[in-house]
């Protein structure tokens, strides 16, 4: 498991939580090559660091290398007014009204009948942005159905 890119902090859990069958099988499971980290630090320490970020060195990352698009923002004062208001906000891709116009993001309040995707890990996926609320053009096309 190890030599398949698993934490020794994981495969650690996994040997105590699991029958030996079961064990047998996830040592069989790679790992996704969307989630390549580097888990080698881990063992100089009591719980997995790989995903740490250290925010004054950290990059949003594009979608590739050479990408040359631009940042889309979340309308930060509308994000704030619903958290005030105590709602949560949802953040969806709005599409251009035509192929000149870039998508942006619209900021609604949640409700009852909403159906999201809530992303976690962002930062330790290159998806984070420690300065503001946005991210690179190229990665909300990614994720979005446009
Ligand atoms: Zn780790
Ligand atoms: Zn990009």
């Amino acid at each position: 498991m190890l030599a398949k890119g698993r934490c020794c902090h994981q495969v650690e859990y996994l040997s105590k939580a699991c029958d030996i069958e079961t064990f047998a099988y996830l040592a069989t499971v790679g790992v996704s090559k969307n989630r390549l980290v580097d888990h080698q630090q881990c063992f100089q320490y009591p719980t997995c660091v790989a995903y740490n970020t250290d925010l004054d060195t950290y990059t949003t990352r594009h979608t590739n290398a050479d990408c040359i698009f631009s940042m889309v923002s979340t309308p930060y004062k509308e994000l704030t007014d619903l958290i005030s208001q105590g709602k949560t906000p949802l953040i969806s891709i709005e599409k251009g009204t035509d192929l000149n116009t870039r998508p942006r993001l619209r900021v609604f309040s949640r409700s009852k009948n909403s159906e999201y995707i809530a992303i976690s890990h962002v930062c330790a996926d290159g998806l984070g942005n420690p300065k503001e609320n946005a991210l690179p053009l190229c990665q909300v096309l990614q994720y979005s159905t446009i």
